[in-house]
């Protein structure tokens, strides 16, 4: 039984670490551990392994564009399998636990089918069972929309966002995120195997982290943390060593130069020749991009220098999202009777961020300079105070990054042995999810 008035805990097990009976049943024993130490605990679980792959799959065999209210009925069940097995689990080690849809447990999203956002939780069932002395197993990556009442799901890797969305309707100050490497890294363990674990790391260089690409934490859930004032603590869930703390710049040390890389693979390009050199017209491309739900990265125009004045715009997008892009675009031509609609689809970004990097000029001259001297040829560069991103092929994305990770000297030799000790080094590269 829990004590009324005890603190509040959140723990999220992502896929790999509820993959199978005995990670099932070894997350139920730290659920259970931390309840036993007095806390009133809420865990989230992502559905098993690759389930949301195979359910995704198993849904274009059926169709080739699947229905979106249907495909968020489908999605959500993989979460329900884990919080349910999980449940069991608990309740054979003499613990009551109960485990809770994101319907059920209060998650209240926008309507936007397989990328809704979270717009309120209620969580009075939740408070209802942590009261009754249970433990509370809620499914992640759902919830259930506020006008149509359908099952939503919140976007890849969304338990994470509903775990911290669930910290900050219940008063928990930290968010544990437990997932299969030992915490945030210098770049993606594994396409580094130097990369190195970093203690810390602030909410603006973990929100622009999560948006170039480190899948560790949805970018959802670290906006929502900095916007709450909750911590998060990203861990192993394998073994018990810290992880990293990613929490408010007020509260770190000085940031360096250069904290981590991160890349992505899944990027496409989209080019409009011949656009006409006025006013307005790049806010109708982008206007009908973002009517038909695609978010664009990087954005390139330059203005038409050549005779004609005629413009070209590229911009970039999810890979996923090429083919309603070019639809959309492909539908205003005649009424901007722009050129063409070319488009590439094998592009990949790399991208360095450090909150040192705002005062210190010269990081993008050495990355480039870099990258330039491995042979990567760059498309697209964009900037930010604390990020540069560079576009270039999809193939050349693994020697960009372990260049540009070696060039910063971001490894571990950079840091204290013991900082390094406790590191999980996943066996299996399959098990990585997507
Ligand atoms: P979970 O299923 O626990 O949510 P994810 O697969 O979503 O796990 O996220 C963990 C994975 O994120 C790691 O296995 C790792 O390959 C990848 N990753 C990418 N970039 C980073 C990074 N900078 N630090 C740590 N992990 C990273
Ligand atoms: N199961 C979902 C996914 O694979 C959500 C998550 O794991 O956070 O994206
Ligand atoms: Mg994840």
């Amino acid at each position: 039984m829990s004590i009324a008035g005890a603190q509040t805990v959140v723990m999220k097990f992502g896929g790999t670490s509820v993959a199978d009976a005995e990670r099932i049943k070894n997350a139920a024993r730290r659920i259970v551990q931390r309840a036993e130490e007095g806390g009133r605990v809420v865990a989230v679980l992502s559905a098993r392994g690759k389930h949301t792959d195979e359910l995704i799959a198993a849904a274009h065999e059926v169709s080739p564009r699947p229905h979106p209210r249907e495909m968020d009925m489908l999605l959500s069940t993989g979460e329900r399998v884990s919080c349910a097995l999980a449940a069991m689990a608990i309740n054979d080690l003499g613990h009551e636990a109960i485990s809770l849809t994101g319907s059920q447990a209060g998650i209240v999203t926008d309507t936007s089918h397989t990328k809704a956002r979270i717009l309120e939780v209620k969580a009075h069932r939740v408070h209802a069972a942590l009261d009754e002395g249970r433990i509370v197993l809620v499914a992640g990556f759902q919830g259930v929309s506020h006008d149509s009442l359908d099952v939503t799901t919140l976007g890849r890797g969304g338990s994470d966002t509903t775990a911290v969305a669930l910290a900050g309707a219940l008063g928990a100050e930290v968010c544990e995120i437990f997932t299969d490497v030992a915490g945030v890294f210098s770049a993606d363990p594994r396409l580094v195997p130097t990369a190195r674990k970093l203690p810390v790391v602030t909410f603006e260089e973990m929100l622009e982290m999560s948006a170039s690409g480190a899948g560790v934490l949805q970018l959802r859930s670290v906006e929502y943390a900095r916007n709450y004032g909750i911590t998060i603590h990203c861990r192993s869930s394998f073994d018990d060593g810290p992880g990293t703390v990613v929490q408010d710049e007020e509260q770190t040390m000085e940031r360096p130069l250069v904290t981590a890389v991160t890349h992505s693979t899944s990027e496409a390009r989209i080019t409009l020749t011949g656009l006409p050199d006025r006013p307005g017209v790049a806010g109708r491309v982008l206007s009908a991009l973002a009517e038909a739900g695609v978010n664009v990265d990087m954005i390139i125009q330059n203005e038409p220098l050549s005779e004609g004045h005629l413009a070209d715009m590229s911009v970039t997008v999810p890979r996923d999202d090429l083919v309603v892009a070019g639809e959309a675009l492909s539908a205003i031509k005649g009424e901007l009777g722009f050129g063409e609609v070319l488009s590439d689809d094998r592009m990949g970004k790399v991208s360095l961020v450090g909150a040192g990097m705002k005062s210190h000029p010269g990081v993008a001259a050495t990355a480039l300079t870099v990258l330039g001297e491995a042979g990567v040829n760059i498309e697209m560069i964009s900037t930010s105070p604390i990020k540069i991103s560079c576009v270039v092929r999809e193939k050349d994305v693994e020697t960009a990054v372990r260049q540009l990770h070696t060039a910063f000297d971001l490894g571990r030799e950079a840091v204290l042995p013991e900082d390094v000790a406790g590191v999980h080094r996943p066996k299996v590269r399959e098990e990585a999810a997507s």
